[in-house]
């Protein structure tokens, strides 16, 4: 079984000698402390095995989705009208000039910084788009390995979830990671912000906990970010809502110092309200470090009294 992950991996990854030496030994060493073979169930390409080496917990388990879904009626209406708000490419070579593809063009022209890299380079993004990135989408003439479909091909890299010492679950990778290299999307349940007022009572007659509660509200994360900057009023605002459902995206953990940054990315609608919530490598990340990115919270707010423990020298003191 391992040994079928690992190759897929280092086919993905092309990989040489000296690094498939040094995942597979990873790989062998972790073996005994495995508790999960795939968290996800077999709904992503490659496995993502689980290992606990610090006490006996086991992982809670959610209800995987390798893409974020709606069962909320309002919000599928939204969606619904949406979808259709999505132009696509008229690219007969397959996307093969970034300058010649309306999407790519899209990502270019709405970034005020036209010099810059403008979107992906070889399957890489080495900067945050803060204006979003336009994938090639169902509308569009070219094939599934368009160099403009990217987030869309799923988790490529090997990843695995581990207990840590100080910050309950985190992901590492299971070997190197080119900076620029896309991880994961943040998938989930599809909220609005009427949901969300809503959902520290809903979940607190789900749960008795209050801590719980506090807890579940860190994996609920915001769409709208594009939205501010909009002149258009816009609403309802998006978020999406791993507190049961999701992917590895709700595993990271924070870091003030992360080594990955948070993306949008418009893959089947261009609605500004509607990206996907995607991560790449910030920079180079070695094998078997903990894959963090930064949640956002801006200190000072005195609702926030969650300790950070992120350890960076950078650290900002709380949480959430
Ligand atoms: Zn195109
Ligand atoms: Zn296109
Ligand atoms: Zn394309």
């Amino acid at each position: 079984m391992l040994q079928k992950i690992f190759n897929k991996f280092a086919q993905a990854l092309e990989l040489n000698r000296a690094q498939i030496l040094r995942v597979q030994q990873f790989m062998t060493v972790m073996q005994e402390k495995l508790v999960m073979d795939d968290y996800s169930l077999g709904m992503e390409e490659i496995p993502i095995p689980v290992i606990n080496e610090v006490d006996d917990e086991v992982i809670p388990m959610i209800d995987y989705r390798p893409t974020t879904f709606t069962d909320l009626l309002s919000v599928a209406y939204e969606l619904k009208k949406s979808r259709e708000f999505c132009e696509g490419c008229s690219c007969e070579d397959n996307c093969i000039e970034p300058e010649k593809c309306e999407c790519q063009l899209r990502t270019l022209t709405n970034t005020n910084n036209k010099s810059a890299i403008s979107g992906y380079k070889n399957n890489l993004l080495l900067e945050k788009i803060f204006t979003g990135i336009y994938e090639c989408n169902k509308n569009c003439k070219c094939k599934k390995l368009c160099p403009n479909r990217v987030t869309q091909q799923g988790i490529k890299v090997p990843l695995q979830i581990f207990k840590t010492f100080e910050a309950g679950w985190g992901a590492r990778a299971l070997c190197d990671i080119p900076k620029g290299t896309f991880i994961s999307t943040y998938t989930g349940r599809m909220i609005t912000n009427e949901h969300f007022s809503g959902l520290p009572k809903l979940l607190q007659r789900i749960r008795s906990n209050p801590e719980d509660v506090k807890q579940s509200l860190r994996y609920v994360a915001f769409l709208g970010d594009l939205v501010k900057n909009s002149k258009i009023p816009v609403s309802p605002i998006f978020y999406v809502d791993a507190s049961t459902s999701g992917n590895i995206g709700r595993i990271f953990n924070h870091s003030c110092d992360p080594n990955m940054f948070a993306q949008y990315v418009f893959v089947d609608t261009h609605d500004i309200r509607l990206p996907n919530l995607v991560f790449f490598a910030k920079r180079h990340i070695p094998s078997g470090e903990e894959l963090c990115w930064d949640y956002g919270y801006k200190p000072g707010n005195p609702n926030m009294n969650t300790e950070c423990k992120c350890g960076s020298t950078k650290c900002r003191g709380k949480l959430f």
